[in-house]
């Protein structure tokens, strides 16, 4: 007899959901687990906490959503708090689990969690299910990859690889072992009551949860729209719901999974034809999977100073560097895309990458803090596309070119030309210049 425990991580999903489906088809006892992890409020070494309390309302949220979906269909889902491998140690030992199933995550902290389960004894089954395309059917090994994200996309796109059709949600999950030797109390969802929070991902709207109801209807509601249509147009916008697809945070949390973003582009196009629109968001896609294969690739050297260069360790300056997370470095631009992000937990790209090359290439800070303050920050936040783009605007990764510099002057006069966004983000005693 198999007695297992399902991990949710960052799938926090039922549909298209590989790694649950072979939990359930395989295990006879399976006890459905998410875990809080402890450090979460930690702080960083850089001062602040590991993850705001915006990120965590917004993840909080998607569990809602989750234990409802799984009492729905006549399950639990378990809630803990603490690390997550002395968590599911002493579960597995007080249910008798040998077994557990979780998703693969291609980064360092996440594969180290993995091995020290092993390590206590269990066996791990982790599945790689986060991205669109599978590192099976690419034309080459991951291990060989491309470097550059456009050789990547035209060798992807010569093969004509097309991703695998989404997995149905689970109809029934194997029984629990009785709660009676269970410890824990099964999870009782208690929906947050979230005040209205303004932005571009506006999630104390219901519509805007990170549930996998929210983000289905989200997908629904966007590729029913001619909105895919004009999506390379707008892309660039810097406030609004509209300008941009708004899928990030559903994806990065789990509850929403590429390839079901896929199937529905691909019956958008049937209906309104196939736009320079709606392949850019299939573009855009595969730059998230091109960062993931990229992070499996090349693993924690992505996490050093120097990241794939040979450049010297970057300078740092902490009191501009608190500056700019503040959105008081007097750089009228910047300073309004970061307190949008700290008011909001969301940024639109073209702010992002703004924001990040001013605190490298004009602050002279370390992209390493700028990247642990977007962790804490974002609602989207993923490992593998937060470090990607900031070693590759740092100049330390996939990018041939020594960095990019973004003048925030430039883009400023190009993308809020009537100053609409600087107003929206001033303070009473900003100066109108710059
Ligand atoms: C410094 C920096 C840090 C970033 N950190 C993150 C992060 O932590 N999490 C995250 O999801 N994205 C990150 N991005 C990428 C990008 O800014 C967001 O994915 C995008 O703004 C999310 O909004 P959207 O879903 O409306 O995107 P859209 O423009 O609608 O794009 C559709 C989807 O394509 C993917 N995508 C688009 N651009 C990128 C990109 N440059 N890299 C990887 N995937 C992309 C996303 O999954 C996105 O949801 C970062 C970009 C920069 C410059």
């Amino acid at each position: 007899m198999i007695t297992a425990i399902y991990w949710f991580r960052h799938d926090l999903r039922l549909m298209d959901n590989r790694a649950l489906v072979c939990a359930c088809e395989e295990a006879d006892e399976l006890t459905l687990v998410y875990v809080r992890h402890a450090n979460e409020e930690s702080t960083t070494p850089w001062g602040f906490p590991v993850s705001s309390p915006l990120r965590r309302a917004f993840r909080d949220t998607a569990v809602d959503g989750l234990a409802v979906a799984i009492r729905e269909r006549g399950g639990a889902l378990l809630e803990l708090n603490g690390a997550p491998v002395t968590v599911l140690t002493d579960l597995s030992r007080v249910i008798g689990a040998t077994r557990i199933y979780c998703e693969d995550i291609p980064a360092p902290e996440e594969r180290s969690d993995l091995a020290a389960l092993r390590a206590a004894g269990l066996d791990v089954r982790a599945t790689w299910q986060s991205t669109l395309l599978e590192s099976a059917d690419l034309p080459f090994d991951v291990a060989a990859m491309p470097e550059v994200f456009t050789s990547f996309r035209q060798r992807v796109e010569r093969a004509g690889i097309r991703p695998q059709w989404p997995l149905a949600a689970p109809v029934v999950f194997p029984r629990m072992p009785s709660s009676a030797s269970l410890p824990y109390r099964p999870f009782t969802p208690s929906r947050l009551t979230l005040g209205p929070v303004a932005g571009s991902f506006p999630f104390g709207d219901p519509a805007f949860h990170g549930t996998e109801e929210a983000a289905l209807a989200h997908v629904n509601r966007y590729f029913r729209s001619d909105l895919p249509t004009t999506y390379k147009a707008t892309r660039n916008g810097l406030s609004g719901t509209d300008y941009s697809t708004k899928f990030s945070p559903w994806l990065a949390v789990g509850s929403l999974s590429p390839r079901t973003v896929f199937v529905a582009l691909k019956k958008h196009e049937e209906v309104f034809g196939a736009s320079d629109g709606s392949y850019w968001i299939w573009f855009e896609l595969l730059w998230r999977d091109f960062f993931r294969f990229w992070s499996e690739r090349h693993g924690v050297r992505l996490f050093r100073a120097e990241g794939l260069s040979t450049l010297a360790p970057p300078s740092h300056d902490p009191i501009a560097f608190r500056r700019w997370c503040d959105g008081a470095t007097g750089q009228r631009f910047v300073d309004a895309g970061m307190r949008e992000l700290k008011a909001t937990g969301y940024l639109s790209n073209r702010l992002r990458q703004v924001v990040a090359s001013y605190l490298v290439h004009d602050l002279g800070c370390d992209w390493r803090a700028g990247a642990a303050w977007f962790e804490s920050q974002l609602i989207d936040y993923d490992v593998c596309s937060n470090h990607g783009n900031w070693l590759y605007i740092a100049g330390r990764g996939a990018d041939p070119r020594q960095g990019r510099r973004f003048d925030p002057e430039h883009q400023a006069a190009v993308y809020d030309p009537d100053a609409a966004y600087r107003a929206l983000w001033a303070l009473p005693t900003d100066s109108p210049s710059s």
